[in-house]
């Protein structure tokens, strides 16, 4: 196996990145080894790359040597850079002629605001493309071996957010989810966990049900608890800033399928 990037990137017929656009790029949720090939290829040949703080930094080392890189995250839970700042960057740097790369945990329409990054774009006639990401609530959920599917279990999933443009728990409609989503994945609720395992029970869930909090989930220190919905409250307060909430019954097959810690555990010479 002595094929370079390149080769491969021939082989896909991967499209150029041209000057003058913008790419909006999922990294994936943590392991870097987990963003696309398109993604890669942008990595190599943008001129700028604007990056989220969820974004593994070592991504950036396959960026060309002089490429700019502009943090554009939250450190400590200041924003460096405002959602305005950060839009009228990228639309400036591309009509300055720049390859322009705008690299988001995850997936970039997912619970990102790459929606609405791409809506300004649009608006300021930029050119653009949108290259999808492996979002956290599937990636992590892969990661800590819980089939986000399966028939035994459910045969839907709903995504949901905990933390609305206001910065509240947005007004869910908490019967309707209680009836009719036998799988909940939650981004950003970790703080609301308490609040929306109450809303769930008042609406009719079993308070014994299988709930997991995946923590800085596809990285080297990725940290799961397997709890109950009654005791979500309390495990959030154990987990990683970074966490993503599965409440359902397909939880409980992670005790057959952890792949992650089962093989640390062969490999582990005592
Ligand atoms: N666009 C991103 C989500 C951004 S919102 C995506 O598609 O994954 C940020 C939230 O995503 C975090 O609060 C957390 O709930 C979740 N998240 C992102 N990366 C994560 C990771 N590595 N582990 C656990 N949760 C993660």
């Amino acid at each position: 196996m002595d094929r370079n990037f390149a080769e491969f990137a021939a082989l896909l017929g991967l499209p150029d990145f041209q000057p003058g656009w913008v790419w909006l790029v999922g990294a994936g949720p943590g392991d870097p080894g987990l963003i696309t090939a398109l993604g890669l290829h942008a990595i190599a040949h943008a001129d700028f790359i604007l990056y989220d703080a969820l974004v593994d930094e070592t991504l950036l080392k396959a960026a060309r040597p002089g490429a700019g890189m502009i943090f554009a995250g939250k450190r400590a839970g200041v924003r460096s850079c405002k959602q305005e700042d950060i839009s009228s960057l990228l639309a400036d740097l591309a009509r300055e002629g720049h390859r322009v790369l705008r690299l988001k945990g995850g997936d970039p329409f997912v619970f990102g605001r790459g929606g609405e990054e791409a809506q300004n774009l649009a608006r300021d006639a930029v050119p653009f493309r949108i290259v999808p990401g492996i979002t956290a609530g599937i990636g992590g959920l892969a990661y800590a071996g819980i089939p986000l599917t399966h028939r035994d279990t459910n045969a839907s999933v709903t995504f949901l957010t905990g933390h609305g443009a206001d910065g509240q728990l947005p007004p869910h409609d908490w019967e309707a989810l209680a009836k009719g989503a036998p799988t909940l994945v939650l981004y950003m609720a970790r703080k609301q966990a308490g609040a929306i395992a109450d809303a769930l029970i008042a609406a009719g869930r079993e308070r014994h049900e299988t709930a997991a909090i995946v923590g800085n989930a596809t990285r080297a220190d990725q940290q799961v608890i397997v709890t109950t919905l009654d005791n979500l409250a309390a495990a959030a307060e154990q987990s990683p800033a970074t966490s993503i909430i599965v409440i359902g019954a397909n939880v409980r097959l992670r005790h057959e399928l952890d792949w992650l810690t089962r093989t640390a555990i062969t490999l582990d010479p005592s």
